[in-house]
């Protein structure tokens, strides 16, 4: 099984996201072995969800508060999203973590309260650069890994999807190599194994990200424990899009 998830963060308009979703949904047929998640801003997910209403699309939401609703200005909750269509969101992106001061406690709280709402969230765990270069990649991982999974109860391996993405890889066109990207997913998956016991462990989707590309995506996707991509500037063009996830339906 294998899962493309598009994370457009904060481009679009309502139109643009239309028709882009349009394109996608138009495009993808129906694989058995390989999902599609979209995730567009929050205010075009209604919008969206219309669009793809019907095809093998599924939508997506970048980021939810952890409690279900209340005085907090400006935060959605996961009952909103589910109740536009949402079936996944994304916790814990470097970039919330960077930018917004997201801490491994608060995405431990976000995905319990996603897993509790029925969404399946797509956490995402990465080192610095600096991080990797002083030998310290697996360490950091580890902690995100842990922190951010703390007493989170899944039923089976349907209910969480964790993302690897080194910050350095992020929108910077430096892929991972694949070595080191199978390198860090392996470790992954022995964490999970220790969480979640060997058999559900083996089966949590490990997606990989930063600078996935159709010209990278045959051999990342190839690795054994790589079961998908998110994707982000190359999820703003339907043809780059579509094009990893054909390369997903060739390593499925
Ligand atoms: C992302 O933001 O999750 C991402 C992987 O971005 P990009 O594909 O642009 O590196």
């Amino acid at each position: 099984m294998m899962l493309i998830a598009g994370n457009w963060k904060m481009n679009t308009d309502v139109s643009s996201a239309v028709e882009l979703a349009r394109d996608i949904a138009e495009s993808v047929g129906r694989h058995p072995n390989v999902d599609v998640v979209i995730c567009p801003p929050a205010v075009n997910l209604a919008d969206v969800a219309r669009e793809i209403d019907g095809s093998s699309v599924v939508l997506g939401a970048q980021n939810m508060h952890f409690k279900d609703s209340g005085a907090f200005t400006g935060e959605i909750s996961a009952s909103m999203l589910t109740a536009v269509g949402c079936r996944f969101v994304i916790l814990g992106h470097s970039e919330r973590r960077q930018f917004f001061g997201e801490t491994d406690e608060g995405v431990n709280l976000k995905a319990k309260q996603a897993i509790a709402s029925g969404l399946i969230p797509i956490v995402c765990v990465g080192e610095h650069l600096s991080e990797r270069e002083a030998g310290q990649a697996e360490e950091v991982v580890t902690r995100q890994v842990e922190r951010g999974l703390h007493e989170v109860s899944v039923s089976d391996h349907h209910a969480l999807v964790v993302a690897y993405e080194p910050v350095w890889a992020i929108g910077t066109g430096h892929t991972a190599t694949t070595e080191q990207a199978q390198q860090m997913h392996a470790h992954i998956r022995t964490l999970l194994k220790k969480l979640y016991g060997d058999a559900v462990g083996a089966s949590i989707l490990i997606l990989y990200g930063g600078s996935m590309k159709p010209d990278n995506a045959d051999d990342l996707l190839r690795q054994p424990d790589v079961n998908g991509g998110l994707i982000g500037g190359a999820s703003l063009r339907s043809e780059s899009f579509i094009s990893i996830i054909e390369s997903a339906v060739r390593a499925a």
